[in-house]
């Protein structure tokens, strides 16, 4: 099976992403896309931008680094593209940490981190949460390699607040990732901080927040000398990983923020009338400060995830140690989630 494979290739345990069906009509609650379209500026940018398609994309991608900028307050020497920010995290892993010097990470998390480590002989620590899935904050020092936590984290939804994170960028002498992908959605952010510690870099996506799954962009924001790693193992790599389209469209996207903190709100009125209908059917549901909930109801998670299968909603339930109970189940728009909701009562009532 595996003939003419590098040992490398051989070796790996990929990435399982959720499952994207060919089925029209399915209401698709797995994989956190926002439940609203992207800002209509950011098809007319991507079509103007369409006249530039015969040269490559810029190198400087000055218009997105500055978009992404200023919501920190910093400065386009500040961030670093990349094509999603799956690709920014591989590309921090590769350019922060080394193999022999364990990386702190959590137990329940997001499940590329292990993947990355994997394929960069990177060795993970991989600190238990408390059983209410919190981060043991007094646990979170003297790293050694490097640091990588998610806020919210995936695929609980709990936030640490922007003082807890500091804490930890403060009592670590390595590179702490603060990954915030959920961003937007109610979780404070420490990306102003990047400014004071020259050890913390905090990796975003458009992919939840601004509605652009589908375009990949991601970005990091670090002090200039962690942003000249990067470059230097981006441009060892792939110096072009974000097109021309998807520079002009983030950058559309990151200029509308009113419209997209009006859908993000609606999202997040829609997550706590969600989570409130799930409790007063007896589910468990962890907060959350991202467009998901993780949830145990109160039978089986894996027979509740084939029977919304069955019914046309497609959640995610993840079949592993700690969180086989649970099923995480992104925020549609109100109709979708009432859908999800009756369909959820008819399981539990028979
Ligand atoms: N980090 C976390 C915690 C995520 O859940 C995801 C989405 N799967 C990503 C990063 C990557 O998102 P993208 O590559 O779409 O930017």
């Amino acid at each position: 099976m595996k003939k003419y494979w590098s040992r490398k290739a051989s070796s790996l345990s990929p990435y399982t992403a959720g499952e994207q069906p060919k089925i029209k009509n399915l209401i698709k609650l797995n994989t956190n896309e926002n439940a609203y379209p992207p800002s209509p500026n950011v098809f007319s940018a991507i079509e103007a931008a369409g006249a530039h398609l015969r040269k490559y994309p810029l190198l400087a991608m000055d218009a997105l680094a500055e978009a992404a900028a200023r919501a920190g307050g910093l400065a386009p020497e500040n961030i670093f593209c990349s094509n999603g920010s799956d690709e920014a995290l591989a590309l921090c892993f590769l350019a922060f940490f080394d193999p022999g010097k364990p990386v702190l990470t959590m137990d329940v998390t997001y499940s590329f981190y292990p993947v990355w480590a994997k394929l960069f002989d990177i060795t993970m620590q991989i600190l238990p949460l408390n059983d209410d899935f919190t981060v043991p904050l007094q646990e979170m020092t003297g790293a050694r390699g490097g640091v990588v936590l998610a806020n919210p984290n995936a695929p609980t939804g709990i936030a640490l607040s922007a003082g807890e994170v500091e804490k930890i960028v403060r009592q670590n002498d390595c590179v702490v990732i603060v990954d915030e992908a959920y961003f937007g959605f109610g979780a404070q952010s420490v990306l102003s901080l990047v400014k004071k510690y020259n050890n913390l870099a905090v990796v975003r996506t458009l992919s939840k927040s601004h509605s652009l799954a589908g375009l990949r962009v991601g970005y990091v924001a670090a002090n200039p000398n962690l942003i000249s790693a990067l470059l230097a193992v981006r441009d060892s790599f792939n110096s072009y990983p974000v097109g021309t389209l998807a520079q002009a469209g983030g950058a559309a996207a990151l200029a509308d923020e009113a419209y997209y903190k009006a859908n993000n709100e609606k999202i997040i009125k829609t997550r706590e009338y969600t989570a409130d209908a799930l409790k007063a059917m007896g589910a468990e549901v962890l907060p959350s400060a991202a467009n998901f909930i993780f949830a145990r109801p109160p039978v089986p998670a894996e027979k509740v995830f084939k029977k919304l299968r069955e019914k046309g909603i497609v959640v995610r339930w993840f079949n592993k140690e700690r969180i086989s109970g649970y099923l995480r189940v992104s925020i549609g728009t109100m109709e979708e989630m009432e859908c999800f909701i009756g369909e959820m009562k008819r399981i539990l009532n028979g």
